[in-house]
């Protein structure tokens, strides 16, 4: 097409042009952008723990640079880095045969799920059914792009505030279709805050292995765990991976920033069982080989020192964030038309904050959505959240609140939301 310009307006992909941005990134920005000039927000948006990172970490990665490990390493990374993430695999969370082979080492969980879905899921075509990709909802907002990126269909299974945001096994049941080809679990949750048991895991896990032994010979689990370590409401962390039943079908994706403090260093890694456990990696390599060879080099040693000498720095920030969620719990659900399941894992609040809708704010400002809730509160009260819309299910209801903060953040953003709320008429 010919732009005013004159000149050629060349086009992009359909696949990039349909993507829709990330809006937990996006919020995130525009707190920082705004807090750079000079504002005085209250960000409740990133999902990054606010604690840096533990200094032996760091110092792991120093001493390799300065060790010269600066050359590529193998596609799926270093062996004995692969290795002591398989011991952990194994023994943390009794995932079966699983050793260094089974593991690849990406940048980022993010990455590592992107390459799963790549390896799995095909677009429909003449002779091809759509492959499904189920996944209980609200569910963090990446899954669904990058699924549908691969070719994937989503059907999301919808799980309330009132089910502390869990879907329920004969939900599960009544989403498997022949065509299932994935189901997505991520406990504990980003955006709810909220984590299944063993017990509701295990059902699950019955379900996903009755429908393998009749209708759906193919379907895999894809299993976040990515906040395990982050667990503070008495309720355990079991893999689903770690079932007999479906262990040989599941892949497990785990990764470094939350638990460590190390977003910014991109670390993330998955693996499965036994003959598919294999494939997948291999696969996921080929894949890897062909987009980034691997993450940089001088970060495996810093993985192994997380991985092996600091669970008294992780226990430092988990008895924080399990603090932080009583704090923030307490205050939010006393307030006004807010519904909001008591957190247990990850550094979320996800209120249903839907009773608002319709009312109009202090300056004028109809609150009608998730959205303009959220837009309203940062225009007024400069306190950022991250609407609810593209977590789905029942995700336009709600807006997440991160307590990656500091408690006096959390009192001083919540007497702001109080005051906020108390405006609304
Ligand atoms: N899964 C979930 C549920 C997350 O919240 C995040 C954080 N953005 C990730 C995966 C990916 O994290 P990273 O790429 O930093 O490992
Ligand atoms: N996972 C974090 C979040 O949900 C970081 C941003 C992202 O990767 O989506 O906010």
């Amino acid at each position: 097409m010919q732009s005013m310009t004159g000149t050629i307006e060349i086009s992009l992909s359909d696949r990039v042009d349909a993507l829709r941005p990330s809006s937990t990134l996006a919020v995130t920005a525009l707190a920082k952008q705004l807090k750079a000039e000079g504002k005085d927000v209250l960000s409740f948006a990133a999902g990054e723990p606010d604690f840096d990172t533990p200094e032996p970490i760091k110092q792991a990665a120093i001493a390799a640079l300065k060790a010269g490990q600066t050359k590529y390493a193998p596609a799926p990374g270093d062996p004995e880095t692969r290795r002591i993430i398989a011991e952990k695999l194994a023994t943390e969370n009794r995932i079966p045969d699983v050793t260094a082979d089974h593991v690849v080492i990406s940048t980022g969980g993010k990455n590592s799920l992107y390459l799963l879905f790549q390896a799995l899921l095909d677009p429909p075509s003449a002779g091809k059914q759509p492959q499904e990709v189920i996944l209980p909802t609200p569910a963090w907002v990446s899954y669904k792009p990058q699924a549908t990126l691969a070719g994937g269909t989503i059907i999301e299974v919808p799980a309330t505030a009132a089910n502390d945001f869990k879907i329920t096994p004969g939900q599960l049941a009544g989403a498997i279709t022949p065509r299932s080809r994935i189901l997505c679990l991520n406990s504990p949750s980003n955006p709810c805050g909220t984590m299944y048991s063993p017990d509701e895991l295990a059902a699950l896990a019955q379900v996903v292995a009755e429908a393998a032994a009749t209708t759906c010979p193919e379907l895999v689990i894809i299993t976040d765990e990515i906040y395990e370590k982050i667990i503070y409401g008495g309720i355990e962390h079991r893999s689903i991976g770690s079932f007999p039943e479906v262990a040989h079908r599941t892949i497990t994706v785990n990764g470094l920033s939350k638990a460590y403090a190390m977003t910014g260093w991109r670390v993330g890694y998955c693996a499965g069982s036994g003959e598919f456990g294999l494939r997948i990696a291999k696969a996921i390599t080929k894949l890897q080989g062909q987009l980034t060879t691997c993450i940089p080099t001088f970060i495996y040693p810093a993985i192994r020192t997380a991985l092996t000498e600091c669970a008294e720095d992780v226990e430092r920030m988990r008895q924080q964030f399990a603090q932080r969620a009583e704090l923030i719990h307490e205050r939010i659900s006393a307030m006004p038309g807010i519904v909001c399941p008591k957190p247990t894992g990850a550094f979320y609040v996800f209120p249903d904050i839907s009773a608002h809708f319709g009312k109009t704010t202090a300056s004028g400002a109809l609150i009608d959505s998730a959205q303009s809730f959220a837009k309203a509160l940062l225009n007024e009260k400069l306190v950022a959240c991250v609407p609810g819309e593209d977590f789905l299910g029942s995700g336009p209801n709600c807006a997440r609140f991160s307590f990656a903060c500091s408690s006096e953040q959390i009192e001083q953003g919540m007497d702001r939301l109080a005051a906020f709320l108390e405006g609304l008429n």
